[in-house]
């Protein structure tokens, strides 16, 4: 065993490596129970989203490649922009206003590199090389058969599982349909598709059986975010240092004692390798599992729970609670989030399931008409966003206005797109002006999907 610094020396390898290696005690408790549920839940949905489908869409679908994303069963294409960046600005400042009155709990209770890791592959650790004890043995231990059989199966299934979530995740990508097509065709066919699966799963498995922890401590931005966007007022996991202190082994009727026994229990079973005691810090990922351990001690001997807890700085500075969650930062964050979210809304419901381009055609200006009508000709170009096949004309807002299909094409198929070439007719009596402003409907069912602006241009009838 090495030199290492603090009560993670019991925890960690010989300090032979720049890393110390953090053997994290198995977590129990009212809160890691709870913690399993939502993980579990959470897993569930994450496997299971990319392979439902709303109306043929797949319910969430990130299409980087394509710039094409389905969010609930809608797609998304790159005309669709301005949405997609108000639905990510929602999210980003609903991150900010949850963190900044909550602190770090998403990190602890639903990021998937913590449910990944603490809730399948640390678990596999324990169940095959036993709990942190026997794994720094394992570790720090002479070579033998029972080791290399037990660090090859391991890995082994770290390696099979990895591959099933770079599977997933590349569903979330491309869609499930096109996964399934490099999972059958002949590897040929797919050769960039089979590289990414086989990239994935390389990173994964390094991320989840080397990297670990670090991920959080040092890579993540949001981790690295903490400072910033945490107040004295934000709850996080803390120590109460006023309860605890003095810290010392337990000794019947010392009155001066905290109720800290110095157990280090709350080290031990930190995956981050932090002593909590020493204040706020921000490797914490608040995943509590602390204080569950920290309230088994305290129940044991007799002292009430919550010596770590969820606590403001605020809660624990000289003086005690204050009672107030809330703070101006956060009802602010809240204003901005409720405008954003509005007009999210209405961008969401107010969006064409067709998206069309309209305009005059290059290089033409108006035709004069042997039987008295004045012609402008167009081009539209129309993209089927609806999610299913659909039969459309186009016809004129206004009366007065006629339309002369050129190519007569009335059917778009799903995620179809079409160039349409049509003109407007107007009769020469009725122009007031060279330029006037027209409107042409796009219609389905008996239902105008879009209506679309431009300009008809003509001699105005004095002339
Ligand atoms: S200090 Fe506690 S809450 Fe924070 S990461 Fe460690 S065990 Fe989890
Ligand atoms: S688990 Fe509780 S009693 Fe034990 S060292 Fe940590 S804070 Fe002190």
């Amino acid at each position: 065993m090495g030199t290492v610094v603090d009560g993670n020396s019991a925890r960690t390898n010989s300090g032979k490596e720049n890393r110390q290696w953090i053997y994290a005690k198995k977590p129990s408790g009212k809160l890691y129970n709870y913690r399993q549920w939502v993980g579990y839940l959470l897993l569930l949905f994450l496997f299971a989203a990319p392979f439902i489908k709303i109306n043929g869409n797949p319910f969430l679908m990130f299409n980087i490649i394509e710039r094409k994303f389905s969010i609930f069963g809608s797609v998304f294409y790159p005309q669709d922009l301005h949405i997609f960046v108000f639905g990510m600005l929602i999210m980003m400042v609903g991150i900010v206003l949850f963190t900044a009155v909550y602190g770090r709990v998403w990190c602890g209770w639903t990021c998937p590199q913590t449910i990944f890791m603490e809730l399948i592959f640390r678990r596999i650790e324990y169940l095959i090389e036993g709990d942190w004890i026997q794994q720094r043995k394992l570790n720090e231990g002479p070579d033998s058969d029972a080791r290399a059989w037990k660090k090859v199966l391991k890995h082994t299934i770290f390696l099979v599982i990895s591959f099933f979530i770079s599977n997933i995740f590349l569903a979330y990508i491309i869609g499930v349909d096109a996964l399934l097509k490099i999972m059958t065709d002949p590897v040929d066919q797919h050769a960039i598709g089979f590289a990414s699966i086989i990239v994935f799963t390389l990173a994964f498995y390094g991320v989840f059986a080397y990297v670990r922890e670090i991920v959080c401590t040092a890579l993540c931005p949001y981790g690295r975010l903490q400072g910033v966007l945490l107040d004295e007022k934000s709850l996080t996991v803390a120590y109460d240092l006023n309860r605890g202190e003095p810290r010392g082994k337990l000794k019947k009727n010392d009155t001066e004692q905290g109720d800290c026994i110095d157990c280090k229990l709350c080290v031990h079973v930190c995956p981050t390798g932090i002593d909590i005691r020493n204040g706020t810090q921000l490797e914490c990922v608040n995943c509590t599992a602390c204080i569950d351990a920290c309230d088994t001690v305290m129940d044991k001997i007799g002292k009430p729970r919550r010596l770590i807890g969820f606590y403001s700085m605020d809660d624990l500075s000289e003086g005690g609670k204050t009672g107030k969650k809330n703070n101006k930062r956060a009802i602010a964050y809240s204003a901005i989030l409720v405008v954003l979210t509005v007009v999210f809304g209405f961008l969401l419901f107010s969006r064409s399931e067709i998206d069309g381009r309209l305009l005059r055609a290059t290089g033409s200006s108006y035709q004069l008409r042997e039987d008295g009508k004045v012609s402008n000709l167009y081009t539209l170009e129309l993209l089927n966003k609806s999610g299913k096949d659909i039969q459309f004309n186009i016809e004129s807002a206004e009366g007065r206005i006629g339309v002369q299909m050129v190519n007569k094409i009335h059917d778009l198929k799903k995620e179809g797109s079409a160039t349409l070439s049509f003109f407007l007719l107007m009769d020469k009596g009725e122009i007031e002006q060279y330029k006037q402003n027209v409107k042409v409907n796009i219609v389905s069912e008996g239902k105008v999907m879009e209506t679309l602006k431009t300009t008809f241009i003509a001699p105005p009838n004095k002339e």
